[in-house]
């Protein structure tokens, strides 16, 4: 009955985390935790939940191979702690050998958000100030803006032809009143998130928090459609000598005249062409095997010599796991490619992705997911932009972020004997959140010694909170100075901040 709506444009509150496990197939984090080689503390604290197909990326990680990570941000406001999550998340994939890409998403805060381009152009700098700040290496990793960068909006409009208007309907509940800005910044949104592929297919993930998931879900369908058609005529061609190439194409084409909403026809094409099999009635396909080879006899050409020189039967069970995973969306399309050619699966995979590839194909990976929890607001509820005393801005001068902090709630008890008989709510208390996501950096110790000390009684909230907002303001002048030394650099960075 009380579904999780997910919608990334609306209200942000996910009140119970475990419900998308069930509903969406989100995975928990912590499964995939033991193959990290050095997991961030916010992995290591459960403040990153869930993944959508992590394991690849770790996998990459540890093989030392390569990988990426990208986020984007929306410049609507100031960039505040619980962007900061973010910027973290983007840096250590970068620090563990990722390719990283920061990118301001102005395309979308002017069509979903109605921003003008100065409220963008100011925004766009304070972000892109902070996450250089927070230790992203410009000079390794790509920051741009989507208005600037032509090959996403290119590929924005390749990847649009995949999708159409009922979908993202269904998805992002636009209607007849949507404007049509609106619905390209959702392209352009999914060719962000492939970006990272353009050159090389490799392992990337989009760290998010759980509203973003749509956009997940819809880039990893993207993906596999991109290739599921590519695929399809890749193989009609695939390894073939060029005369043989023209004879199946040929078969191909006038196969797909006489059966256009059959997609697979050229792989029936070629698997007789190949094998010579003779198309008897126990194959359901016979009827086109037998068409193609009709075909080829009246063009007077022969059916092709047996080809055998790709069998591999010796993949193992987890590599096949890995591939169904992989593949996901054309299975169809691989199974009866696998049968035709005799191939096992990884190397039915890896084939077609180079196969795709020579062929102007994309070669696209599903891109994997992590999400982290929302922070709890300052006032309690929700942290919001809108309300600055709900959060601390990157921006806020450390004063301010010290009285804030300072006039946090807490899950404190009603008396000072209360708290040390009965303990405090540290779960519930939006200034343990900021230690366990902030204040405590890399220090898992000092995290759980505030945690125990808070449920234990012997720490209490005046004193607790006094430390956090010192360090609040310690953190926040520390952050500013760094922003102070990039902003001095900033020119030198291809970013144009008056689009
Ligand atoms: Fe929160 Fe600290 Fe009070 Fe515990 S002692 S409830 S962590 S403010």
């Amino acid at each position: 009955a009380d579904d999780v709506a997910l919608d990334p444009w609306g209200s942000a509150t996910v009140d119970d985390y475990r419900k998308l496990f069930d509903q969406f197939g989100i995975e928990e984090f912590e499964d995939v935790l033991p193959e990290i080689p050095d997991p961030h503390y916010l992995m290591r604290r459960g403040v990153i939940f869930g993944h959508r197909d992590y394991r690849p990326v770790a996998e990459a990680m540890r093989n030392d191979d390569p990988f990426a990570a990208l986020s984007g941000f929306m410049p609507t406001g100031d960039p505040h702690i619980g962007h900061k999550l973010v910027f973290d998340e983007i840096i250590w994939h970068q620090q563990q050998g990722g390719d990283a890409y920061g990118l301001i998403a102005d395309l979308e805060a002017h069509a979903a958000r109605g921003l003008t381009w100065a409220e963008i152009d100011e925004h766009a700098r304070d972000y892109v100030l902070s996450l250089l700040a927070l230790g992203f290496d410009p000079e390794a990793g790509e920051l741009y803006r989507q208005s600037d960068n032509r090959e996403v909006q290119d590929l924005g409009f390749e990847l649009g032809a995949k999708a159409n208007f009922s979908e993202l309907g269904a998805i992002y509940d636009f209607d007849g009143e949507t404007d049509v800005s609106h619905m390209q910044s959702v392209v352009t949104q999914m060719a962000d998130i492939l970006y990272p592929q353009l050159d090389e297919p490799k392992p990337t993930v989009i760290p998010v928090g759980p509203d973003q998931d749509p956009h997940m879900r819809l880039a990893r369908d993207l993906a596999a459609r991109m290739r599921y058609f590519k695929v399809t005529e890749a193989f009609a061609s695939f390894e073939a000598d060029p005369e043989e190439r023209a004879i199946i194409a040929e078969a191909y084409e006038a196969l797909s005249e006489r059966h256009p909403d059959e997609t697979i026809r050229c792989a029936d094409a070629a698997r007789y062409l190949e094998n010579g099999r003779d198309p008897d009635a126990t194959d359901p396909n016979a009827t086109t095997a037998d068409s193609a080879i009709m075909m080829l006899k009246e063009a007077g050409k022969e059916p092709l010599r047996p080809r055998t020189r790709f069998l591999d039967r010796n993949a193992t069970d987890e590599a096949f796991d890995a591939l169904i995973e992989a593949i996901d969306g054309e299975k169809r399309v691989f199974d009866e490619h696998i049968d035709a050619f005799e191939l096992s699966r990884p190397a039915a995979e890896a084939l077609a992705r180079q196969v795709e590839l020579d062929h102007g194909g994309y070669g696209f990976l599903a891109p994997s997911s992590i999400y982290h929890r929302f922070m709890t607001g300052l006032t309690g509820g929700k942290m919001s932009s809108s309300i600055p005393a709900s959060h601390i801005s990157l921006l806020d001068d450390p004063e301010d972020g010290y009285d804030k902090v300072k006039a946090a709630t807490t899950g404190g008890r009603e008396t000072a004997a209360e708290q040390r008989e009965l303990g405090g709510r540290a779960d519930e208390c939006p200034v343990y959140e900021l230690y366990a996501y902030l204040l405590a950096g890399e220090d898992d110790e000092f995290a759980a010694d505030v945690y125990e000390e808070c449920v234990g009684g012997e720490r209490l909230c005046g004193g607790c909170k006094e430390q956090a907002a010192e360090l609040m303001a310690a953190f926040l002048e520390d952050h500013q100075e760094k922003r102070e030394e990039w902003a001095e650099k900033l020119d030198e960075l291809d970013i144009d901040f008056d689009a």
